[in-house]
């Protein structure tokens, strides 16, 4: 498994925010992280990604212990996470931005900047986007922007926030058919969704969890039929 999560909690005052919280993310896949509003998942990423530390529990990267370290040295060892909001330099060009990733990327990698900066930008489709400002991109290539430039550093495993928010129909088709060449290009990618449609189209396996518990987990045709989701979701 290339990440493992053992029973994480975290507690913000009295609020148990995540109660005892274990999966695991297999190499290769995409898995998806689902759950009603205010059921934890930003908690949980945060924690995953070293922005929060947990109150109790674990978790490993590619077999090392990575809970308590700070999100860039997590970054650092290839878990790599984008945000909610867009995550580019709005003034920079495409190929600057993407270029910044490169500069975080581990000392020792061979292929050249630029022509590493060509393949990310030919793989998102924003080739003839090379020198326009991120700024008056569409809010689709923006976000492949972002992910371009995660990619950048050639991480193990991408965290997405949210990576279809604010889309309109035709640029999440689009988005979800970049996430899956990222992953078929060897990355494996968690992400937190709230478009369940495209959750049970993008992801291989999906954990769901509600006031800050896991309540099912599994193939997206496993969990359409898991009765605890489904009640979450109706709940609410
Ligand atoms: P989700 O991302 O699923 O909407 P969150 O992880 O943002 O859920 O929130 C889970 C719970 O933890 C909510 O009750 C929220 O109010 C609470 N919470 C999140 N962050 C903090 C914080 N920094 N301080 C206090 N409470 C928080």
């Amino acid at each position: 498994m290339l990440l493992q999560i053992d029973a994480l909690q975290k507690s913000f005052g009295k609020l148990a925010a995540i109660k005892s919280v274990s999966f695991d993310v297999a190499a290769g896949q995409v898995h998806g992280l689902i759950g009603p509003n205010g059921s934890g998942k930003t908690t949980l990423f945060n924690l995953v990604s070293g922005f929060l530390s947990p109150t109790a529990g674990q978790v490993r990267f590619r077999e090392r212990v990575i809970t308590g370290l700070k999100a860039h040295a997590i970054a650092r060892l290839g878990l790599v996470r984008t945000f909610q909001l867009t995550s580019v330099y709005p003034e920079m060009s495409v190929a600057e931005n993407v270029r910044m990733g490169l500069h975080r990327r581990p000392a020792g990698s061979s292929v050249s900047s630029s022509a590493r900066v060509q393949e990310l930008l030919d793989m998102m489709d924003l080739t003839s986007y090379h020198d326009t400002k991120a700024a008056l991109l569409p809010a689709g290539s923006q976000r492949l922007l972002s992910i371009a430039t995660a990619l950048a550093t050639s991480p193990h495993m991408l965290l997405l926030d949210e990576p279809l928010a604010g889309l309109n129909p035709t640029e999440k088709a689009e988005t979800v058919k970049k996430i899956r060449s990222v992953r078929d290009g060897g990355t494996t990618i968690l992400l937190v969704e709230h478009d369940i449609k495209s959750v049970l189209s993008i992801c291989d396996r999906i954990t769901a969890i509600n006031f800050g518990e896991k309540i099912a987990e599994g193939t997206p045709d496993d969990i359409v039929k898991d009765e605890r989701l489904i009640e979450a979701y109706l709940g609410n």
